[in-house]
């Protein structure tokens, strides 16, 4: 069986934990690899060089460490197609779907690149006579990552590359479900030029995360994953006075105006909320129609029922498996829950098959109509493909029933009224809005903003927030005396 192995002061090694996770195909249910939890010792290890190497990658060159990122970004180019096949076994994206997820972490890599001019601090002449203020961004010293299982590739590549750039060591953990995307990324890292010592991998659960939490020379932690998890991570880690900021659940909402163009939003809302299998933190779940809007829902459910999942190798798959029987069950139990509830089932994909894959952990495309605030289907994240729809009159019920949902991480609007747009843009309390754009994930040189209950912490991932979040300002104010400066220049000369 293929051991999974952790990557400690530049060497990859077999853990001697005996404590381990299978990775298992969600397609099969085939065991492919087994994780280990790290044992403690190992875990002190990683922090230790990753301290240790601080010290001398802080003192390297910016230039040269955003070479590393502009070597690293054209290997990941190299090897975007391998890294896809990677995610497919264990992960069971469809093959676009993965090439995606590795697209959009190359894209932050390439960000890093620009690493000098984001890192540029600020200057002020003369804030008083002959005194000068000017700042400078250094490096906090150990960060640490903690990801989700569902972007293998992109959320690893959020957070070390950007942290590495400005000069930090890492520790990043992986998520026990998918994590050899991750494994295969950090090798190529190290072929990039990245010295020893300035990533390091563990691997494990809570118990390892726990360690990491704790330990005084983690001075900042980026998370991704689930809300309940993710506020402990963003309460323990503040509670150690690290610095935290925690990407968490949500569910998001697409307004379709009766003016919006209809292929449009019928064409978007598919792709939107069942692809991936739904298990993208930007799904779009639910779709709240504006008046006469109502009435394109049955065309919607005829494009949804065509919809088929299926096996990665299978080009006219439309999506893969969930990530477990588990995950599978409960996003049946919920569907169960809605019909309970009196929402109305229009498609249901529960027990649902694939020829030729019977153990996989399929869930065909799902959706409710005449869904109301108080069901737990619209309440819960659903993490799966199942798509809900409800009814308002005006554009103000929307916004307001979208405010008074908990989350916050992205919407969208589709209308031709560039009033509508504008009145929903400035009034929804969303961090990530598209206007005829249904998942307005932004490009790293912007930020990755969910608000409210899909956000933890202050500073965002990627763009000029990760910048700052993953550095200190040093601000500096100098004298210097005239009469220093005659002395220093010799009797015999003027320095007029
Ligand atoms: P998860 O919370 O189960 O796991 C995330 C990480 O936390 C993993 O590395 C896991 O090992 C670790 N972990 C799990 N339980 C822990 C515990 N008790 N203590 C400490 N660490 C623990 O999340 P997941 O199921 O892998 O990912 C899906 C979730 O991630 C969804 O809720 C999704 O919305 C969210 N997500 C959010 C964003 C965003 O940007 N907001 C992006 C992607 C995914």
């Amino acid at each position: 069986m293929k051991q999974v192995p952790l990557f400690i002061n530049g060497e990859w090694v077999e853990s001697t934990s005996t404590r381990k996770i299978d990775v298992t195909n969600p397609a099969t249910q085939e065991v492919i690899a087994q994780v280990p939890c790290a044992s403690p010792s190992e875990m002190d290890a990683a922090i230790e060089s990753a301290k240790a190497t601080f010290k001398t990658w802080k003192e390297v060159a910016i230039s040269e460490r955003a070479r590393v990122m502009m070597r690293y970004a054209h290997l990941l180019k190299e090897h975007q197609e391998e890294l896809a096949n990677i995610i497919c076994e264990e992960l069971g994206k469809t093959h676009e779907d993965a090439m995606g997820d590795v697209w959009r972490g190359i894209e932050v890599v390439e960000h890093a690149a620009n690493i000098p001019s984001m890192m540029m601090g600020e200057t002020v002449e003369n804030v008083a006579r002959n005194i000068d203020t000017y700042s400078y961004t250094q490096p906090l010293g150990v960060c640490v990552g903690i990801t989700p299982f569902n972007f293998p590739a992109m959320i690893p590549l959020w957070m070390f590359p950007l942290a590495v750039a400005c000069g930090n060591t890492f520790i990043l953990k992986p998520s026990e479900q998918d994590p050899l995307c991750p494994t295969r990324l950090v090798e190529l890292f190290e072929e990039a030029g990245a010295p020893k010592g300035v990533l390091q991998v563990v691997h494990g659960d809570k118990e390892q995360v726990d360690r990491l939490l704790h330990e005084p020379e983690v001075k900042a932690i980026s998370f991704v994953g689930s809300v309940g998890v993710g506020q402990y991570i963003y309460k323990t880690g503040t509670d150690n006075m690290k610095r935290v900021q925690a990407f968490l659940g949500a569910k998001n909402h697409m307004v379709v105006m009766p003016d919006a163009n209809k292929n449009a939003v019928i064409n978007n809302i598919v792709g939107a909320s069942v692809g991936a299998a739904g298990q993208r933190c930007m799904a779009i779940s639910v779709a709240v129609f504006v008046g006469e809007a109502k009435e394109w829902i049955p065309e919607i459910r005829e494009k949804l029922a065509a919809v088929r999942p299926g096996h990665y190798s299978d080009p006219e798959a439309a999506y893969g498996p969930q990530i477990t029987p588990q995950a599978k069950q409960r996003i049946e139990g919920l569907i169960e829950q809605g019909k309970k509830e009196g929402a109305n089932c229009v498609l249901d994909g529960s027990n649902f098959s694939v020829e030729g894959y019977p153990n996989g952990n399929w869930v065909g495309p799902t959706m409710f109509t005449d869904v109301s605030a108080d069901m737990e289907i619209y309440k819960q994240e659903i993490f799966g493909p199942v798509f809900l729809t409800m009814n308002v009159d005006t554009l103000d019920d929307a916004i307001e029933l979208i405010n008074n949902n908990p989350y916050g991480n992205g919407t969208s609007i589709f209308t031709s009224s560039g009033g509508a747009a504008r009145k929903y843009q400035h009034n929804i309390e969303v961090g990530q809005v598209g206007i005829n754009i249904p998942i307005p994930v932004p490009l790293p040189f912007f930020s990755f903003t969910g608000w409210k209950g899909s956000f933890a912490g202050d500073q965002h991932a990627y763009g000029k927030q990760a910048v700052k979040f993953y550095t200190e300002t040093k601000t500096i104010t100098a004298r210097w005396f005239e009469d220093d400066v005659a002395a220093s220049a010799g009797p015999n000369m003027s320095i007029t």
